[in-house]
């Protein structure tokens, strides 16, 4: 039997949250987060990993699949069975307090202190019984999970509801990111911050950076590296200024076509395949025919290549759109294989039998062309060629070749750069004919008037700033059709915090393409910009939050747009 009454106590997190939360002051919460986490590494060393992701409010590391699966609604219900109120009383609450984990602390105080005769909770027993609700699947699921939830949120005390309710929500709201975390762990265990980001980008869990840096320090961090089986973050694209100035700058490039699809990394371990999108999500059994290519195409050693998939008829791509259909299905798998059939570009390989992705772009192009059996049609190498500032020419003909087929575009890449997972560097360029959009979150709304009257019409959208926050930037009511509208009106009922005559405040979880003539200064919004002509080109449902655009690149945007 562990020692429980040595087990630190989940009111220390609670008050680390609480403390965190007091300031907005970045360099006041990565000391409070340092100082934490040096003392959990003196007084409970085995749990630092857990309790470093906690820290953030997850449960999982990122590359994990695993999840909670609990929606608001079932979480209002434990909320309610536990305080003894209704469901109705619960939403109430939420529309007041502001958000589930307030109007729970809220409800919890009003409860008569039944929790008197209880142990005070543990940090390993919150966090065994979340991952417990995690691996419950099957029949009655739903079921079980409440039962655990109902069980652990009634031997919280108020503050600790309110902070376990955010962490299964996933919406910790302390305003702390893996930023301040990471330099937390490097203040905390004083290792220099490129080693903790380097860590972090090829293992993509903290909880094993924060243990590793108090165990091993340096060394052991340098050591760590990405494994077959555990997605990490794609490197990123920055637009280029104009292609001839991007060659010269890189002395030479390689230029490529720029598929419009969805970003897939595959990985194969152990001869099993695995296909993961941007936002590390498997979707290896929705599109089953791209293992099967894999499978015809590479030698079954340990992999992770990258690639595009896109969807073809008649050897045409067609719109972005279609693929949606195919990546989010979890029926008819077969019929929708024949329907709308895929194609994967490679353009990368970050893994063959060891990690290569320090290799220079160029080496890693040539291992990819030994080691890949193009299979016409179904799987290919992305169009590329070797372009000098002398010969910039044959860039402009492969984008202009590219946009005639179809594509989107052009990639311009740095022959001598390595991968660097999650970094949106200047070794890899998009250039797209299109012109520019802004992937931005829904943050609230505005309900439509007459027949609309029960239709959210305009959706208030924000973007990310310096410090991780959300600050909003314009409202858009155009570009979507009726279906669209629809469906959004009803994903938006659930996501609803506040309701104000005929504006609500939402949960940041929508997340629109924006398409827009130009961007202009304006004190309406958080961000001081606005956009003019805003039109939602598409739902973005492959990128998550953390990937939307920030700050810095309206105000880069906006100064371009006034050079030209
Ligand atoms: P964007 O999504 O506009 O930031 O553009 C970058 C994206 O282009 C990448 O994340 C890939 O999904 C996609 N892409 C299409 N073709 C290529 C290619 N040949 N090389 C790299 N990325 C590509």
């Amino acid at each position: 039997m562990p020692d429980i009454e040595s087990e630190m106590k989940y009111q220390k997190l609670v008050e680390l949250y609480e403390t965190m939360d007091s300031t907005t002051k970045r360099l006041e919460k990565t000391a409070i987060l340092a100082d934490f986490l040096n003392m959990v590494g003196d007084q409970d060393p085995k749990n630092l990993a857990v309790i470093t992701l906690l820290s953030l409010g997850r449960i999982f590391p990122t590359w994990s699949e695993e999840e909670l699966g609990i929606g608001s609604k079932l979480l209002m219900k434990a909320i309610s069975l536990v305080v003894g109120v209704t469901i109705e009383e619960v939403e109430d609450q939420i529309r007041d307090s502001g958000d589930i984990g307030s109007a729970s602390q809220e409800l919890f105080q009003r409860k008569v202190q039944s929790t008197l005769f209880t142990r005070a909770l543990t940090i390993n027993k919150v966090h065994e019984n979340l991952v417990k609700i995690a691996d419950i699947s099957g029949g009655r699921s739903q079921n079980k999970k409440l039962e655990i939830l109902r069980e652990l949120l009634s031997s919280a005390s108020p503050h600790e509801a309110k902070y376990i309710t955010r962490t299964v929500l996933e919406q910790l709201r302390v305003g702390v990111g893996e930023g301040t975390l990471k330099d937390a762990i490097s203040q905390a265990f004083d290792i220099p911050k490129e080693v903790v980001e380097r860590a972090h980008m090829l293992t993509n869990d903290l909880g094993l950076v924060a243990e590793v840096a108090r165990e091993q320090g340096i060394v052991g961090l340098k050591k760590l590296t990405l494994k077959p089986g555990k997605p990490v973050k794609p490197m990123l694209a920055q637009l280029s200024p104009g292609y001839k100035d991007s060659i010269r700058e890189m002395g030479y490039a390689l230029c490529e076509t720029k598929y419009d699809g969805i970003r897939v990394q595959i990985h194969c371990k152990d001869d099993e395949i695995n296909i993961f999108t941007r936002r590390l999500e498997n979707i290896s059994p929705a599109v089953p025919e791209i293992a099967d290519y894999i499978k015809k195409a590479i030698k079954p050693f340990d992999f992770i290549v990258e690639g595009e998939i896109i969807v073809t008829k008649e050897g045409k791509p067609i719109s972005f759109q279609y693929i949606l259909q195919r990546v989010r299905r979890k029926y008819d798998i077969e019929r929708l294989r024949k329907e709308i059939p895929l194609t994967l570009y490679l353009f990368d390989v970050l893994y063959y039998k060891k990690p290569t992705l320090d290799e220079p772009l160029k080496d890693r192009r040539n291992l990819l062309e030994q080691i890949v059996q193009i299979l016409p049609g179904k799987l290919e190498l992305s169009k590329q060629v070797k372009v000098t500032p002398e010969t910039s020419q044959k860039a402009l003909d492969l984008f202009n070749q590219s946009i005639e087929e179809g594509h989107e575009g052009l990639m311009i890449k740095d022959p001598n750069a390595p991968y660097t997972p999650g970094l949106r560097g200047k070794k890899m360029l998009k250039w797209k004919a299109t012109p520019e959009t802004l992937d931005l979150v829904v943050v609230g709304g505005t309900y439509g008037i007459g027949k609309r009257a029960h239709l959210i019409g305009s959706f208030l959208l924000a973007l990310r700033d310096e410090n991780n926050g959300l600050k909003t930037l314009a409202h858009v009511a155009t570009g979507l059709d009726d279906k669209t509208l629809l469906e959004l009106g009803e994903i938006s009922e659930s996501l609803i915090t506040r309701k104000v005559g005929r504006k609500v405040d939402m949960i940041p979880s929508i997340i629109m393409e924006v398409a827009f003539s130009e961007i202009v200064k304006s004190p309406e919004y958080e961000s001081g910009y606005s956009l003019r002509f805003p039109v939602v080109k598409r739902i973005r449902k492959d990128i998550s939050i953390d990937d939307i655009d920030t700050m810095d690149r309206v105000a880069s945007i906006y100064q371009n747009m006034k050079i030209i």
